[in-house]
Parts: structure tokens; sequence; C-alpha cells
């Protein structure tokens, strides 16, 4: 069946080439808006498309709603409902990557939110996100993350994301590719769309949710998947910059990263400088989890019922 692009907007779902909005709506001025990113894994086996814990995107989604005082019409079972049913309608037999957001929609100048807010979704094919064959080379960049009293980090929204552009870009401008970002505090907060994991005598560090950063989802997953199957406990704890180099292995995780070894920071090798022995296991777990390879994690995954 070939693909066919159709996005759920203003209600119903639409031709992703109509699904747009006014130049005057307040999101697209102010960046009052929120989102998600949620993966669908295409098994060949099961000829399905996966939904990776669509629900605790949702449920994330309607918190950070509330941050910009935005109310859904909908709960988070409707929403994965909704995108279910969409990756059906869009008919796509690869791995794909849907974008659900919730922005203001008053046609006004002034930044004030005034009641009117709508929820829209997209669904496009999506590879790797950043390179998961090679470790990444990356540097802690000069901008400082968005602080919890000026754009709360934790609320994914649309304009705090100026800030990972800013990172992300002087991060490959000066060769690099990507950037771990420090708090206003001078601590690790997270990558541009990411989180950071170290391992440090065998054990996983990761910065604890007041560090400024997405309280994120694969993040869970990494701890969860390193406790049980792995028998390796996370440590949630401030990192210093200086750990990075001294780190015995770092990687980014994230919906769109996966899991993504880093091989040096600032040049300076992490380890030996290749995929590190924890980050390896978890690669090829998280990659068993997330095409439904592994039947007690099942309760992660929503299929899509492909026809
Ligand atoms: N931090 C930031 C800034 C992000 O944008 C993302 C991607 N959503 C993450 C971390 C990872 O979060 P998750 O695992 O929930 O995708």
């Amino acid at each position: 069946m070939r693909h066919r692009e159709i996005a759920f907007f203003e209600g119903s779902f639409v031709p992703l080439a109509e699904a747009n909005i006014n130049v005057m709506t307040h999101a697209f001025n102010y960046g009052t808006a929120v989102f998600e990113g949620i993966r669908g894994y295409w098994s060949e086996d099961d000829q399905e498309i996966y939904l990776f814990r669509p629900r605790e995107h949702f449920v994330r989604l309607i918190q950070n709603a509330s941050l910009l005082k935005m109310k859904l019409p909908y709960d988070a079972d409707m929403l994965c409902e909704l995108a279910t049913e969409m990756v059906r309608r869009n008919g796509y037999r690869e791995d794909v990557y849907i974008r659900p957001l919730v922005y203001k929609t008053a046609r006004q100048i002034g930044t004030k939110l005034s009641p009117g807010d709508d929820v829209t979704m997209f669904v496009v094919p999506m590879r790797d996100y950043v390179d998961t064959s090679r470790p990444l080379a990356v540097s802690v960049s000069s901008w400082r993350r968005v602080e919890d009293n000026a754009i709360p980090a934790r609320g994914k929204i649309c304009g705090a994301y100026v800030n990972s552009a800013l990172a992300a870009t002087e991060a490959r401008d000066n060769g690099y590719d990507e950037a771990i970002v420090l708090n206003s505090a001078g601590k690790v907060a997270e990558g541009a769309a990411m989180n950071v994991f170290i391992v440090r005598d065998g054990k996983l560090v990761t910065t604890p949710v007041y560090a400024d950063i997405l309280e994120g989802i694969t993040r869970h997953t990494v701890v969860e998947l390193a406790r049980w199957e792995l028998g390796i406990e996370t440590e949630f704890r401030p990192i210093d910059r200086s750990e990075l180099y001294i780190a015995d292995e770092v990687f980014f995780c994230g919906t769109g990263a996966q899991i993504a070894a880093i091989g040096s920071v600032d040049r300076r090798p992490v380890g030996s400088g290749q995929v590190g022995p924890v980050t390896r296991r978890l690669q090829a777990l998280y990659g068993d989890v997330v095409r439904g390879r592994v039947r007690h994690y099942g309760k992660w995954l929503l299929p899509c019922q492909m026809a």
C-alpha cells in the first residue's frame, strides 16, 4: 500500500498539506506551545508499527499544556487512539516519528495567555536522529540551559527550543556532532534534545530532575532496563563537567536519539573512545524492547494494527 500524508488538525484528519496555521497565531508569534515526539517502530515479523510508550508521552503533554494554562479536550487514552488512527491512515511500513503539539490559537498582539488552544499531530518516517552506528563527538556548549524560573525545561515548551537550536548549531558549526548543555549552576543538564548518562565504576549516573532537564521517558526506560535486565543501579545526582572527561562511558538517550554513545567530549576521548560495554548492552536491549522482541516489555508498546 502506498502511504498517504495525513495529519490530525483542528479536530479531524486532513491531508498534511492542508494542516496550516494562520501567521497571527499566538504560538507562532511567541512560542506558546508544547510538543511531544513519539517513535513508532515497524516490525517486519508482525507487519505492525509499535508506538513506544505513547501513553507516557501524552500524559506528559497534558501536564506540560497546563504549564501554559491550556486544557486539552482529550485525555491520554483518547490521544493514543488518535495517534494510532493517524498512523494507520498514513500507511507507512517503516519506522516513524509522531509530533503532537498543543498551541495557543489567539490571533492577537500581546503576550498574555488568552483563552483558545488546539491540538495537532503529524507523522513522518524516521530512521536515526543522531548516528547510533558510531560514537559521537560532542562539545560542552557555551550556551546555558534555560532555567526553571525562565522557561521550564521540563515543559517541552516550543519557545524553549531556541535554546536547543543555538546549542546544537554551535556544536555543528564547530565540527562536533552534538552539544551537552550545562545549567545555570554550571552542572551538566542535558543535550539539545536528549538526556545524558555517564558510567563510573560500573554504575550509571544521571542528573536529577531538578537540574533543568526534560524528565525524559527514554531516561526512565534506561533506568528500568539497567536495573531489571542488567542489574545496574542508577545514581541521581548533579554531574560536574569534569566528570564527563574522566567517565568510563557517556551516552545520550531520547526518543529521537535512542541510545547514542559518546566517544569524546571537547575532543577528549571518553574511556577508549569506542562504544563502551554498558552502552552497547543498553543499545541492544533497547532495540529489542522497542521492536517487541522482549515479551515482558510489551506493556510499553501500542500496536497500530496495520492492514
Ligand atoms: N531532553 C530534551 C531537551 C528533549 O527535547 C528530549 C526529547 N524529547 C529529551 C531530553 C529526551 O526525552 P524523551 O526520552 O522523553 O524523548
